[in-house]
C-alpha cells in the first residue's frame, strides 16, 4: 500500500496532525503526482494561477470565474486530494440542481478517482460506499453531494469539514448558504469554498466578492513594466490580451496573485477573511499565443485558435453582459424587475395603516388574513420578521394592506406575542408563516390563535404551485408564487396604505429581481444586503386568502 507514496517527491507521508497545522505537502504537488485526467498526468503548467487555490489552505475561498477556466476540475481534484490526505475529513458539495450535482459527482469525481491509479488503489475499496451522493475513502474520509436551489432542506443533518458551493450565483444566500454552513459547526476545520460565474451586480457572488480580498492575477508588461489585471474588454487585442499602457502583448505567465482589497490590519481575523480569486479566459496561458511561444508549433497554433474563438465571441456577442460574465468573469448590469417604483407608488391609495382596529376599520371588508416572514437570524443581520395584514374588500375584489410591521430582531417571545395580539385584533381567518426558520414561532402562534387558523408554507422548487405535504405544512414553488403575486400587483388588484407609510415595503419589493439559472430556470433573487422580507410576508398573507377562499388557481 505504501508503495504509492514513493511517487511523491517528499517524505514522510502527508498527515494532518491538528486542525490548523499545515499539511506537510503542497496539495498542488500531490494533485500532479496522483491525479490522471483522461489517461494523462494532471499538470498545472498551463494553469499557474490554480496552484494558489490548492495550496493556500484559506479557511474561506471564493472562485469568481468565467466559463471554461477549469473551475469544476479544480474543485473536484482539490477535494479528492484533500480527502485522500486527511483521514476522516469530510467534504460536502452543493450545486443548484440534482442534474448538476449528479454530473459533477459522476464525470468529475468518480471518473477521476477511478482512473487515477494511485487514488484508486489506495483510497477506493469495493466494500466502501461509492454512490453518486456519497463516497467513502479507505482513510475514513468522505464526500457528500447534494443540491439546493431555493430551500436548504437537503443540507440539514450531516456534519462536515468543508462545504463547497458550486454555481453559487444560482443559490439563494439566505437561507441556503447560511443553513449549509451550519453543517460546519462541529468541525475542527470549518472550511468554506464558493465557486461560480458572475451575473448581475446584485447577485450572491458579487456580494461575496465585495467582502473578499478581491485577489487579481496581476501581470507585468514585458515592454513598459507596468502591472495590470484584466477586468474589462479594453485589453482585448488581435493576438491576445494587451498592455493598457503601451499595447504590447501581455503574457499571463508573468502574473502573480495580488489582493486588491487586502484585509485591514485591525480587522484581521483569519476565520473571517474570504480569499477571493478572479479567474477569466483572458489570463489562461493556453488561450494566449504570447504564453505559448517556445512550446512548439502545435501548442502555439492551438492558442491562436483559442484566442480567435474569444475574439469571435466578443464580436458576435449579442449581450455584452453575458460576455463580461462568461468570458471576463465579472458581474454586470442589474437584475430585471417585473414591477417599477411608479407602479408600486400608484397602489398607495388606501387608508392609513392601523395596528389595533376598531369597528369602523372592519366596514366593507369580508375577512382579514395575515402573513409572517420569520427572521432567519441570518449572518448578514439583515433578515427581519415582518407581519402583514390584508383585508379583502368584496365590492371591488381588492386586497387591501391594512397594516404591516417590521420587527428588527430574531423572534423573541414578545415579538410572537405582539403578532398574535394584532392578528387577534383583526380577527384574521388565517395566518401563514414561513416554515423554514419559523417552526417554533408558528407553533407558539398556533397555541395563541388556535391551530385551525395558523398554517405554514415552505418555499422550494416544485411542479405544483402549492400542495399540502400530508403532515404539517404546505410546500410551494417559490418562483410561481412570486410571479403570481407580481401579476396581481401589476393588475392593481391590490391597494396599499398611504405612500408615507409604505416606503419600507416598497423598497423590499423592489429588491427582488429576476435571473435565469445555468440550467435555464427562472428564479427570483435579492441581494443578501437588501432584504425582501416584506414581500414574502405579503405573499404569505395573500396565500392565506387564497386558501380561505379555496382558490388554488395560479398562473403557471
Ligand atoms: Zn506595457
Amino acid at each position: 500500500m505504501f508503495l504509492s507514496l514513493l511517487f511523491l517527491p517528499y517524505d514522510p507521508p502527508v498527515t494532518m496532525v491538528s486542525a490548523m497545522a499545515p499539511l506537510s505537502a503542497y496539495l498542488s504537488d500531490v494533485a500532479e503526482a496522483w491525479i490522471k485526467l483522461d489517461g494523462k498526468d494532471f499538470r498545472l503548467d498551463d494553469w499557474p494561477m490554480h496552484r494558489a487555490i490548492y495550496d493556500g489552505r484559506h479557511l474561506r475561498t471564493l472562485l469568481k470565474t468565467s466559463r471554461q477556466v477549469g473551475k469544476s476540475t479544480t474543485l473536484a481534484n482539490f477535494c479528492i486530494v484533500e480527502c485522500s490526505l486527511i483521514p476522516h475529513f469530510s467534504s460536502m458539495f452543493v450545486t443548484p440542481s440534482k442534474e448538476q450535482t449528479v454530473r459533477f459527482s459522476n464525470s468529475r469525481v468518480q471518473k477521476t478517482m477511478r482512473y487515477s491509479p494511485i487514488i484508486n488503489r489506495r483510497f477506493l475499496h469495493p466494500e466502501l460506499s461509492d454512490r453518486v451522493f456519497h463516497k467513502q475513502f479507505t482513510n475514513g474520509a468522505e464526500m457528500l453531494f447534494t443540491y439546493a436551489l431555493d430551500d436548504a432542506d437537503r443540507l440539514r443533518g450531516p456534519s462536515v469539514d468543508r462545504t463547497n458551493y458550486d454555481e453559487i450565483q444560482d443559490l439563494l444566500y439566505d437561507p441556503v448558504v447560511i443553513v449549509g454552513n451550519e453543517t460546519l459547526s462541529e468541525s475542527d476545520y470549518q472550511f468554506e469554498t464558493y465557486a461560480g460565474t458572475p451575473k448581475t451586480m446584485e447577485n450572491t457572488i458579487e456580494y461575496l466578492w465585495e467582502k473578499s480580498t478581491q485577489t487579481e492575477w496581476v501581470i507585468q508588461c514585458d515592454a513598459c513594466k507596468k502591472h495590470q489585471f484584466i477586468v474589462s474588454d479594453a485589453c482585448i487585442g488581435k493576438r491576445g490580451p494587451e498592455c493598457l499602457g503601451c499595447r504590447a502583448p501581455l503574457n499571463p505567465r508573468n502574473g502573480q496573485w495580488i489582493d486588491t482589497n487586502p484585509p485591514k490590519i485591525d480587522q484581521i481575523h483569519p476565520e473571517t477573511i474570504l480569499k477571493g480569486f478572479h479567474i477569466n479566459q483572458l489570463i489562461m496561458p493556453s488561450n494566449v499565443p504570447a504564453a505559448m511561444q517556445g512550446q512548439g508549433p502545435d501548442r502555439l497554433a492551438l492558442a491562436e485558435k483559442r484566442w480567435a474563438r474569444i475574439l469571435r465571441k466578443y464580436e458576435e456577442a449579442t449581450s455584452m453582459a453575458v460576455f463580461k460574465n462568461e468570458v471576463l468573469g465579472v458581474s454586470d448590469a442589474i437584475g430585471a424587475r417585473l414591477i417599477s417604483l411608479e407602479e408600486l407608488e400608484s397602489l398607495c391609495l388606501g387608508p392609513a395603516l392601523v395596528q389595533f382596529p376598531a369597528a369602523p376599520d372592519f366596514q366593507g371588508y369580508s375577512l382579514h388574513v395575515a402573513g409572517v416572514d420569520w427572521s432567519g437570524g441570518g449572518q448578514s443581520g439583515l433578515s427581519r420578521t415582518v407581519l402583514w395584514i390584508w383585508g379583502f374588500r368584496p365590492h371591488d375584489q381588492k386586497l387591501v394592506c391594512k397594516y404591516y410591521k417590521v420587527f428588527p430582531n430574531t423572534n423573541p417571545v414578545h415579538t410572537v406575542e405582539e403578532i398574535a395580539t394584532i392578528c387577534a385584533g383583526y380577527e384574521v381567518s388565517m395566518v401563514i408563516g414561513d416554515a423554514g426558520e419559523g417552526m417554533l414561532a408558528n407553533s407558539t402562534l398556533a397555541t395563541k390563535l388556535g391551530p385551525h387558523r395558523v398554517h405554514q408554507v415552505q418555499y422550494g422548487a416544485q411542479k405544483e404551485p402549492i400542495k399540502w405535504n400530508g403532515r404539517d405544512r404546505y410546500t410551494a414553488d417559490r418562483t410561481t408564487l412570486i410571479d403570481n403575486f407580481f401579476m396581481i400587483l401589476k393588475k392593481a388588484q391590490v391597494e396599499f396604505g398611504p405612500l408615507s407609510e409604505m416606503h419600507v415595503a416598497i423598497e423590499d419589493i423592489l429588491n427582488e429581481y429576476e435571473e435565469v439559472t445555468q440550467s435555464g430556470r427562472k428564479v427570483w433573487r435579492h441581494s443578501p444586503q437588501r432584504p425582501d422580507d416584506c414581500l414574502h410576508a405579503a405573499i404569505f398573507g395573500w396565500v392565506a386568502l387564497k386558501l380561505v377562499q379555496n382558490d388554488m388557481k395560479f398562473y403557471h
